[in-house]
């Protein structure tokens, strides 16, 4: 873990700043291995301190070695005042401090510049070491698994949410300590609706459905997307079907390691745009999956990232035909030092039911 540290430190050193306030919750799990909800941490040019309260006091000696625990006071303001040494330039993530919060350490704690700073843990946490890998290799067989047993049981009658739960229990008995998101199950009409709630509504013979989900394994987020068509396709669902694939497979194909993520939603959009549907791909092609569902890098057309070996993201172009049904694709590949890994495994060909 003090590796991270290490390198969070190199960037702060280059930016003249003595230490950081960690308040970003997956960032502190990420630099000190704490997994309780409440907590800070201070991390000064030499030592790194995991301040909480009574209540996770055991537990963060237990999972943060190396850091050392303090147990926060009340008003907080006050713990932070005994560690920070005077004429302290310290930087606070300013996406996770809120307003109240950051007044109170301007106003409690004299002699010290706070500054505001963002997505410096974030630029880390895009490229997974090892042993992150491994947890997200295991949270998205769990997914790949589910992919399966949907297609193993989805038919006509079945409501959307019915399909949801039963996909959550099993994907929860099969290990998951729960789901990333809440499930997403559109079908028929309701598939034009990128992240439409499953519904009352029951699945009846032509209909198309997709499905959105994911899982949390030792903390390491999975997502995945089907589509299924109840029987066999119309000329028109098999269409956007295998434009959607299409644009996938052209994206897949590009990402590696030096490519701007840019060029790699542009890739998938070109293919949907020359059939027509440019208009009906109105999200972006997709996000990197860590601690969180969504973190970066973000592979949309403002991205100025560029993919990197070790970073692991989605790729999940759709078209979405209001009134009329919609399609999407999604995988998860790990960027490789020459090119990609694609880790989602369940069949894209044959969902066909
Ligand atoms: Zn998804
Ligand atoms: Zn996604």
């Amino acid at each position: 873990m003090l590796t991270r540290v290490e390198q969070l430190r190199a960037q702060l050193a280059q930016k003249n700043l003595t230490g950081i306030l960690i308040t970003n919750p997956p960032n502190r799990r990420y630099l000190s291995g704490f997994t309780g909800s409440e907590g800070l941490l201070l991390i000064l040019e030499s030592t790194a301190y995991l301040c909480t309260d009574f209540r996770y006091l055991e537990q963060a000696a237990q999972e943060a070695p190396g850091w050392e625990v303090v147990k926060l006071d009340r008003p907080w303001t006050e713990t932070v005042k005994k560690l920070v040494p005077s004429g302290s330039r310290i930087a606070f993530e300013a996406e996770f401090l809120t307003c109240a919060r950051y007044r109170e350490l301007e106003q409690e704690i004299s002699g010290v510049e706070w500054v505001a700073e963002k997505g410096l843990v974030e630029k880390l946490r895009a490229r997974k070491d090892a042993e992150e890998i491994k947890r997200l290799r295991e949270a998205i067989r769990l997914t790949d698994d589910g992919a399966l047993y949907l297609k193993s049981w989805l038919k006509p009658g079945l409501s959307e949410k019915d399909i949801a739960l039963e996909l959550e229990f099993y994907l929860r008995r099969r290990g998951a300590s729960g789901p990333s998101f809440p499930f997403i199950v559109v079908s028929g009409p309701r598939s034009s609706l990128p992240h439409g709630r499953p519904s009352e509504r029951r699945l009846v013979p032509g209909d198309i459905v997709t499905v959105d989900f994911g899982v949390i394994y030792d903390g390491y987020c999975s997502d995945l997307t089907r589509t299924f068509i109840l029987g066999p396709p119309a000329p028109e669902q098999k269409a956007l079907y295998d434009l959607v694939l299409a644009a996938q497979e052209r994206a897949l194909a590009l990402a590696g390691p030096g490519v701007p993520a840019a060029s790699v939603d542009a890739s998938a959009r070109e293919v949907i745009a020359r059939a027509g549907y440019g208009d009906y791909f109105g999200h972006s092609l997709g996000h990197g999956v860590g601690l969180e569902i969504h973190e970066a890098p973000h592979l949309s057309s403002s991205s100025t990232e560029e993919l990197q070996p070790g970073m692991v993201v989605t790729v999940e172009p759709g078209v979405y035909l209001p009134g009329s049904g919609g399609v999407r694709i999604e995988d998860v590949i790990l960027i490789t030092e020459h090119g990609r890994e694609v880790l989602s495994q369940a069949p894209k060909h044959a969902f066909v039911l």
